[in-house]
């Protein structure tokens, strides 16, 4: 099976920086990469490759929301994926479960496909409950259509941005778990947290693992080179 493989970039960028990283990108292998850039940039990256997501969107369609940007928006740009709930947003701007299942269930509504993140603190890892709080935010925000479809990422906040990443061990007995609690058990769970062109082959080559969400290394277009190689030999 194909793994997949989402480029965060966050908010990080430039016009200048989207030329400069699609001349060192390996082109060929460009399009089983979601990037998913700042949204003004959408269309500035879609010069250069064709599968785009947004890193967030609005649980409303239109209207008086200042600041906000729709799912629907997001389609009208080119996008066919958006992240939703992922940890900065959950920490930083107060998106519950409900809002991560209401935004998912609007990018459903407007056609795109929800890549919705979950994943535990440090504090609930240490406490052993780890499975248990990620199965239970999972199953609050995910879409109530249980034909609905989305990709999962697992995300464990205290790997994100930090240079630790989850064990191998840790990862399946989570994805299992996760595949486990899914409606579909055909959904794609990826893995994120600190996924770099050094530990890239073997979370990729985990069975129980469909793809990878990429933050900080994504930025680095010489090591997305890598992680694609990668996930090239992890599918032999
Ligand atoms: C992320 O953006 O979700 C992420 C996992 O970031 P990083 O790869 O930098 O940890």
């Amino acid at each position: 099976m194909e793994k997949i493989i989402v480029a965060n970039w966050k908010m990080n960028g430039s016009r200048e920086f989207v030329m400069e990283f699609f001349k060192n990108f390996n082109n060929n292998t460009a399009n089983q990469i979601i990037f998913c850039p700042p949204t003004l940039y959408i269309n500035t990256v879609k010069e250069y490759v064709s599968l785009i997501g947004g890193q967030d969107c609005s649980v409303h369609n239109s209207g008086a929301f200042t600041g906000e940007i729709s799912a629907s928006m997001l389609v009208d740009v080119g996008c066919r994926y958006v992240i939703v709930g992922h940890s900065e947003r959950r920490q930083y701007y107060q998106d519950s479960n409900e809002i991560v299942r209401a935004k998912a269930e609007q990018a459903i509504n407007s056609g795109l496909i929800p890549i919705i993140c979950i994943g535990e603190s440090q504090e609930i890892r240490h406490s052993n409950k780890a499975i248990e709080y990620v199965v239970e935010q999972l199953s609050a925000s995910v879409p109530l259509n249980k034909h609905a479809n989305y990709l999962v990422a697992y995300e464990p906040i205290w790997a994100i941005g930090t240079g630790l990443t989850a064990t191998s061990d840790d990862i399946i007995e989570m994805h299992n778990a996760i595949y486990k609690a899914l409606p579909n058990p055909t959904t794609p769970i990826l893995y994120g947290g600190s996924v770099n062109k050094d530990n890239a082959y073997t979370i990729l080559s985990l069975p129980a693992v469909s793809g990878v969400l990429v933050g900080g290394a994504s930025l680095r277009s010489q090591d997305l080179n890598h992680i694609v190689a990668f996930s090239e030999q992890a599918m032999l």
